[in-house]
C-alpha cells in the first residue's frame, strides 16, 4: 500500500517550512509596512514593488476550471523542471534511495537525480518504445521513490500504454510521475482525472509549450492535497514572479487561440510527417502525439550540419540510445516547415 509518510524524508516531515509576510497577512489593507519592500513604487509604469502572491490563487481557479481539478490539487513550479526538483529533495534520501527512468526520455529526471545525489536505475524502453515491465519490476527495491513517466515521451513522441502506466500506479509504493508536457497534442487522454483513484500519481503539464509560454517559466503539477502541501512546504518563496503571474492570467483567457494553434500543430505535424517521408534518406518518421517528429536518418550529422548552414536548427538526437540515426524536429509554422521541406529537398545527397 501507497503511505505517503513511508517515503517522505524525515527533515521534511520535520520541516518548519519559511513563513513570508504575504502568507501570515494576505487580507485587504491599506498601509503594507510588513515585507520590507519599497513602499515608494517600482521603475516601471506597472508596479512590482510588492511581493506577489505565494500560491497564486487567482491563477489556480482559473486552471481548476479549465482542467477539471480543484485548487488544492495544484502546485505551479518555474517551470515543471521545479516539480521535478522538488520531489527528489522532498522524497529521496542523498546517497540512499534511487529513482527510476525509462530512456530515451526527457533529461532532466537524470540531472535532478544527479544534482540530488540519488541514483537513477535505467531502464531502457523497448524497440516499440514502450515501458518493459518485466525488467521495472525487477529494477524497483525498498528504496526506490519514484518512477518518472513521460507520455507523449520527449524524445519519440509516442504516447505510454495507458494499462501500463495504470499497472504501475496500481502496484508500486512509490510515487509515478506521469510527464504530461505534450498531452495537448496527444491522442490519449491526459491522467488527471485518475487523481481521485491513485493516491501515488503526480501529473506534471506546463505552460511552455502548446500555451506558448515557455519564456514565462509556469510549469504544473497535479496531485493530492497530501503531496501538493509537501510542493508547498519545501518551493523557494514566491516562485512565480508577479509579472508572470499577471501574464498567465491574461493568456489563460485566450483558450480557443491556444485550441485553434493546437489543431494547426496536429494538422501541419500530419503535413510534415508526409513530405519528410518522400526524401529519400529518411528511413522512418515515428508515429508522434507531440509537436514534434523523431526521423530516423542514413546520415544525421551531415543533414544537421547543412540544415545549420541554412540557419535551420532541429536536435541532433543520434547519439542516444534507440534513437540512433535520429533527429528530432519541432513542428513549426507552415511557413517555417516548408523552408525546412525545401532546405531538406535541396540537400546534396552523397
Ligand atoms: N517535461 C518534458 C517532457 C519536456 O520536454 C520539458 C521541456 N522540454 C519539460 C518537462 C520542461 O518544461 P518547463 O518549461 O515547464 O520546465
Amino acid at each position: 500500500m501507497f503511505e505517503l509518510q513511508n517515503i517522505l524524508r524525515e527533515n521534511i516531515k520535520n520541516l518548519i517550512p519559511y513563513s513570508s509576510a504575504r502568507n501570515e497577512f494576505n487580507g485587504e489593507a491599506s498601509v503594507f509596512l510588513d515585507a520590507n519592500e519599497n513602499s515608494f513604487g517600482s521603475p516601471l509604469t506597472e508596479n512590482y514593488n510588492r511581493y506577489p502572491d505565494p500560491l497564486q490563487t487567482a491563477i489556480k481557479q482559473k486552471l481548476s476550471l479549465i482542467k477539471g481539478v480543484p485548487v488544492k490539487n495544484i502546485f505551479l513550479g518555474n517551470g515543471s523542471d521545479e516539480a521535478i526538483d522538488i520531489l527528489f529533495r522532498a522524497f529521496c534520501r542523498p546517497g540512499m534511495d534511487n529513482v527510476i527512468t525509462v530512456p530515451p526520455t526527457y533529461g532532466m529526471y537524470e540531472v535532478s537525480a544527479n544534482i540530488n545525489d540519488v541514483e537513477n536505475r535505467k531502464v531502457k524502453l523497448t524497440a516499440a518504445f514502450q515501458l518493459d515491465m518485466e525488467r521495472i519490476a525487477e529494477t524497483i527495491d525498498e528504496n526506490t521513490r519514484i518512477i518518472f513517466i513521460c507520455s507523449p515521451n520527449n524524445p519519440t513522441g509516442n504516447s505510454i500504454d495507458r494499462n501500463d502506466i495504470q499497472t504501475l500506479l496500481a502496484n508500486f509504493n512509490g510515487i509515478v510521475v506521469v510527464d504530461e508536457a505534450y498531452i495537448n497534442y496527444s491522442r490519449q487522454k491526459t491522467f488527471i482525472q485518475e487523481l481521485t483513484e491513485f493516491a501515488n500519481l503526480v501529473v506534471l503539464q506546463t505552460l511552455s509549450k502548446a500555451w506558448g509560454l515557455a519564456g514565462l517559466r509556469v510549469g504544473m503539477a497535479f496531485a493530492s492535497e497530501e503531496i501538493i502541501e509537501v510542493f508547498n512546504k519545501v518551493n523557494a518563496p514566491y516562485n512565480i514572479s508577479q509579472a508572470s503571474q499577471q501574464l498567465v492570467l491574461r493568456a489563460l483567457e485566450n483558450i480557443d487561440q491556444v485550441n485553434e494553434w493546437i489543431k494547426q500543430t496536429v494538422q501541419e505535424r500530419e503535413n510534415l510527417t508526409l513530405q519528410l517521408s518522400l526524401l529519400d534518406f529518411v528511413q522512418n518518421i515515428y508515429p508522434s502525439d507531440a509537436n514534434f517528429l523523431l526521423v530516423k536518418t542514413s546520415d544525421p550529422v551531415f543533414i544537421y550540419q547543412a540544415l545549420v548552414k541554412q540557419g535551420i536548427i532541429v536536435r541532433n538526437r543520434s547519439t542516444v540510445e534507440l534513437c540512433e540515426g535520429c533527429l528530432r524536429i519541432t513542428v513549426g509554422t507552415p511557413e517555417e516547415n516548408e523552408i525546412l521541406i525545401h532546405a531538406m529537398k535541396s540537400l546534396n545527397w552523397r
